[in-house]
């Protein structure tokens, strides 16, 4: 057979075999590394995405034969500790993904590995687990008497000393706060609108708060209502709601996603089933919906119909405007925007929906940054990999600080707003403060229809 120098077919990606005890044979798994690593060492053309390329090709240029057979498998799982899932490789770069012969899916290869390290125990799982547990943090810390204490200690000194001593987590990194107001139970309900389904939209719309939103960032969760109200969209939220899973899919605690998709996927496909829209505001809970729960169980027809009504909030929007459903007439120009494509809004294929949005507030120039920040979900607070997410976002961080309109920015935004406090801790650590102007691109949106 004629192996084609990169596929010229759309690419396809085969469901993850996680539940065949295969999935789990260490030996197959380093064999199966092996193999890619060594076509990524014939290709190199993801060196500058991650750390993990680089991990790989050093140990390859540093080894006896300078080709992976001189690789140590032993040190295979230091490229596997420095890949953070985020999928670019495979959705931007790779042209050796199915359908091409030599099928590679890198994330999908490091996603085993970490099965594979989650079962066996690492010395720092304690910490990766508690990191992981989004949801039950938020609740504990989110209890109104313990909130500002929790909030406090963030900003203490002594405490991130010992943090950082006691649980591995970076004493610099920036760490989200906590509110005892939550998104969920604060949430204005509906007016009661007529529903006006347009060709490409939906005209009802379930929300799917996220933990983010709910517990750390409520205001942006207040902010997409007041935009749906004002374009008179019905909404309701999610029945009940779980994290979404994709903390725990990171770390290969694959049992962890399947309680979490348990809890979750029953109420959505009933509102997926009833006509709705479902809309995640942060750009990694819309993913794991869209494309890892349908790779987890690709027989589920629940999960199927939870996939096919999720949306990404702009995507939602600018179909919604196609539809002549949204309103376009915004009263209060935006300036100068750096706006930050998130890798987990990149991998989902839908364009830049969120620039295309802001770009028709009048007076409003959006600067794109489409590069990884380096932030990668609870990777990069953790003790030994924050100087490397510091040192992935660099470009970033300077790209956002000059507004090719000429001086700085006067809104920096990201899909991922814990992308965006990694860019302003970036900024600030250049001595470019930004205080004050980071705002979410749908706080954004929402400020644009002039909405308090
Ligand atoms: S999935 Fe992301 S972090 Fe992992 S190897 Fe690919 S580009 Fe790097
Ligand atoms: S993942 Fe694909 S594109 Fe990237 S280095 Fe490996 S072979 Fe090359």
């Amino acid at each position: 057979m004629t192996i084609k120098e990169g596929s010229l077919e759309a690419p396809t990606r085969h469901p993850l075999d996680w539940r065949n005890p295969q999935f789990y044979d260490k030996d197959a798994t380093l064999a199966e590394m092996e193999r890619v690593f060594d076509i990524c060492h014939g290709c190199r053309r993801c060196v500058s995405l991650c750390n993990a390329f680089p991990t790989l090709f050093d140990l390859v240029d540093e080894s006896s034969t300078m080709e992976i057979d001189g690789v140590d498998k032993n040190d295979y799982w230091k490229v596997v500790d420095q890949c953070y899932l985020c999928d670019v490789c495979y959705m931007t770069k790779c042209p050796y993904v199915p359908p091409h012969p030599w099928n590679l899916d890198i994330p999908h290869l490091m996603l085993r590995a970490k099965a594979i390290q989650y079962r066996e125990g690492t010395p720092t799982s304690f910490r990766d687990r508690t990191l992981a547990s989004t949801d039950r943090n938020g609740s504990l810390a989110g209890i109104p008497i313990v909130v500002k204490a929790v909030n406090a200690l963030n900003h203490n000194d002594r405490f991130r000393g010992m943090l950082e001593k006691q649980l591995g987590v970076h004493h610099k990194a920036w760490l989200p706060e906590f509110t005892d107001e939550k998104f969920r139970t604060h949430a204005t309900p509906s007016a009661q609108h007529p529903v006006r389904d347009g060709e490409r939209t939906p005209g009802k719309v379930a929300v799917y708060a996220t933990c983010y939103v709910n517990y750390n960032e409520p205001g942006i969760g207040h902010d997409l209502l007041k935009v749906l109200e004002h374009n008179k969209i019905p909404y309701v939220l999610a029945e009940k709601e779980s994290c979404c899973g994709m903390p725990k899919l990171e770390l290969g605690d694959l049992e962890s996603v399947a309680q979490a998709k348990a809890i979750n996927i029953p109420p959505l496909a009933r509102l997926a089933r009833e006509g709705y829209a479902i809309l995640a505001p942060i750009p990694s809970c819309a993913l794991m919906f869209k494309q890892e729960l349908p790779l987890m169980f690709p027989d589920d027809p629940d999960v199927a119909a939870v996939r096919d009504a999720m949306f990404d909030p702009f995507e939602y929007f600018v179909a919604r405007a196609r539809d002549g459903l949204l309103d376009t007439q915004f009263s209060e120009p935006l300036g100068k925007v750096s706006y930050h494509v998130a890798c987990h809004l990149r991998v989902q294929n839908v364009g830049q929906k969120t620039r295309e949005m802001l770009q028709m507030v009048p007076d409003t120039n959006v600067h794109t940054v489409e590069r990884c920040s380096g932030h990668a979900g609870t990777w990069g607070v953790k003790k030994e990999f924050h100087e490397t997410a510091m040192k992935i976002g660099r470009p970033v961080f300077r790209q956002m600080g000059e507004h090719p309109a000429g001086g700085e920015p006067d809104w920096i935004a990201s899909d991922c707003q814990l992308a965006g406090h990694h860019i302003s801790q970036g900024l600030a650590e250049a001595g470019r403060s930004i205080d004050g102007r980071l705002a979410h691109p749908i706080t954004l949106l929402r400020m644009a229809y002039g909405l308090t």
